[in-house]
């Protein structure tokens, strides 16, 4: 069925229904989509702009689950790397649906909307004298991509500060998409995992729309000192010198050492595929050094991870996540490849 479909004209109508505003375009390029700068066409990218986003998300995906169109959730693109064949079906941009206020629940905390970026959420705490998501400081990404990646850093996690997460979830007896507030429960999130991972409500995961964040009052002055000293410490790893998506390996207790001095033991900074390199500042960094392909940063990942197995027997499970069409299987961390 899928095949006979009109994916822009199936868009269209949707959007004609619930009032959207934004923009809708066919072969979408995703290198101006992720941090890493690769990545072929999305067949249609839609970026809902504005209040419009709940209705015609929960419009959407109602409609593609009926219908059997895959969708792919696009945060700020700071932890993919998109195929060179691009994306099929839809991907949803989720970076117009943008802001923080004041939530009602209880003093100092903050609502923030899941396309809002990382940076900006943590200004708007800062702003307020809310302390708590400091860490989070000079992180490229938007807040909905953070809570599904429960991303860490400085010793601090999202779910350190995060009291509910606002959904798009999926009602069977009526194949209906409904906005829900689920609290957050310990031991839901570990390192690098949130539930929304495998949470099975519909096309494929919930769509994060909202997350409240449980802050604590603190002196404007130490929050922006504390906030600097992040930025500065990103800046002095070489986090922004080239396009990367950050990390790309998980750290994991039985290495009893950072994935990153495991690598650099090797002595594979500086080891490049094509225009990927493993960069010669930071074992657990592959940066896009001008020319890379996708293809050329999945086979550095999948030789890292050889060459890692091969001398400690150790298997590196990648924190980036391949999403797209691959024209060959990806041969590791198959659990994070996901089909565009
Ligand atoms: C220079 C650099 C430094 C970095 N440093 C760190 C670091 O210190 N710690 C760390 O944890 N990460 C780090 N990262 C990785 C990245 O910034 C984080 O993982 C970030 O949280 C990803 O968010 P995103 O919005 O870009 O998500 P994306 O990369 O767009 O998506 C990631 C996943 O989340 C899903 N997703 C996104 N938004 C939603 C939504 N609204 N609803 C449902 N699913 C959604 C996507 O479908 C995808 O599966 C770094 C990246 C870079 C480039």
């Amino acid at each position: 069925m899928k095949d006979t479909i009109d994916l822009r004209a199936l868009i269209e109508t949707i959007a004609a229904e619930t009032g959207f505003s934004g923009d809708i375009r066919r072969n979408e390029p995703m290198t101006a989509h992720t941090t890493f700068k690769v990545g072929g066409p999305a067949d249609l990218w839609v970026h809902p702009v504005g209040d419009c986003f709940p209705v015609f998300a929960a419009a959407l995906l109602r409609r593609l689950r009926a219908v059997g169109i895959p969708l792919f959730i696009l945060g700020g693109g700071a932890n993919l790397v998109a195929a060179d064949a691009g994306i099929r079906g839809i991907t949803l941009d989720t970076s117009g649906w943008t802001g923080a206020e004041a939530a009602r629940g209880g003093p100092c905390r903050l609502l923030v909307r899941s396309g809002t970026a990382v940076d900006d959420a943590v200004e708007a705490a800062a702003e307020r004298g809310w302390g708590g998501l400091e860490f989070l400081a000079g992180m490229p990404g938007a807040i909905g991509g953070a809570v599904w990646m429960n991303a860490r850093c400085y010793e601090r996690q999202v779910s350190d500060v995060l009291i509910q997460t606002e959904i798009l979830d999926y009602s069977p007896s009526d194949g209906s998409f409904h906005r829900v507030w689920v609290p957050s429960a310990p031991g839901e999130f570990s390192y690098k995992h949130s539930p929304f991972q495998k949470w099975d409500a519909g096309n494929r995961g919930p769509l994060i729309l909202a997350a409240e964040f449980g802050l604590e009052k603190r002196e404007v002055s130490d929050i922006r000192r504390e906030m600097a000293a992040h930025r500065r410490d990103r800046e002095e790893k070489g986090h922004y010198r080239y396009p990367s998506a950050g990390s790309v390996f998980k750290n994991s207790r039985d290495f009893g050492k950072p994935t990153g001095q495991i690598i650099d033991e090797l002595g594979l900074r500086g080891y490049a595929v094509g225009g990927a390199q493993v960069a010669p500042w930071h074992g657990n960094i592959i940066i896009n050094t001008g020319n890379a392909h996708a293809a050329d940063i999945r086979d550095l990942t999948e030789q890292v991870a050889e060459k890692v197995r091969d001398a400690t027997g150790f298997e590196l499970e990648p924190e980036i996540i391949f999403v797209g069409e691959w024209v060959t299987t990806v041969r590791i961390g198959v659990g994070n490849l996901r089909r565009g």
